[in-house]
């Protein structure tokens, strides 16, 4: 499935848990932004050239990469203080203009360890967990892991992190029904999807 239909969908289930709880338009617009991010998600793991032309383009997951950084030294220099605002912008700069040089794989993977450092660095649980899931997305195969229920269990525990550190109603909801939303789209019930997605890994193989 298409990287645009993935972010629609993520827009639309952001939207829809912010009107069911009867949101504000910014906090609809920050759940929407989630749920952009959470459709998104699963698709880092298209390292491979064949991967790119049915999925998010390496021009798209380096966008990803820099925005990820935009947001990580918007986030240190308005919230953070001293020391762990150091490291955040640190963070910033190095997932803006040093990690998008790189290869698709090796930059996912040095953006995930160095997402993992400051999270330790900063007592971040979010942060590195989101780490270890972008080097961990970096190094399994396309639709594999990040396309399956052990994938949107893991993300799930981000989401609940992520969810602690902001405290905005729905933030959880939108992030993990955004990433549903991503391995529904994926399956092969949906018309026009000839491969689908190991929804049980790493108990069973079968393409559901
Ligand atoms: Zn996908």
């Amino acid at each position: 499935m298409d990287g645009k239909i993935h972010a629609v969908l993520g827009a639309g289930t952001g939207v829809a848990v912010a009107q069911t709880i009867g949101m504000e338009p910014v906090d609809t617009a920050i759940l929407m932004s989630a749920g952009v991010i959470a459709g998104l998600v699963p698709d880092l793991d298209t390292a491979g050239k064949l991967a790119n032309k049915i999925s998010l383009s390496h021009k798209m997951i380096q966008g990803f990469v820099r925005t990820v950084g935009i947001l990580a030294g918007a986030y240190a220099w308005f919230g953070l203080e001293g020391y762990a605002m150091y490291v955040g912008l640190a963070l910033g700069i190095f997932l803006l203009v040093i990690a998008p040089k790189f290869s698709q794989k090796l930059m996912l993977l040095i953006s995930g360890v160095a997402i993992i450092a400051a999270g330790v660095a900063l007592t971040e649980v979010w942060v590195w967990l989101s780490g270890i899931y972008v080097a961990a997305a970096a190094l399994v195969g396309h639709r594999s892991y990040t396309h399956s229920i052990a994938g949107l269990l893991f993300f799930a525990v981000i989401a609940f992190y992520i969810n602690e550190r902001f405290a905005l109603e729905g933030l959880f909801w939108a992030l993990v029904l955004g990433y549903a939303s991503h391995l529904l789209a994926d399956m092969r019930l949906v018309p026009g999807n000839k491969r689908g997605i190991k929804l049980f890994l790493p108990f069973s193989q079968k393409l559901i």
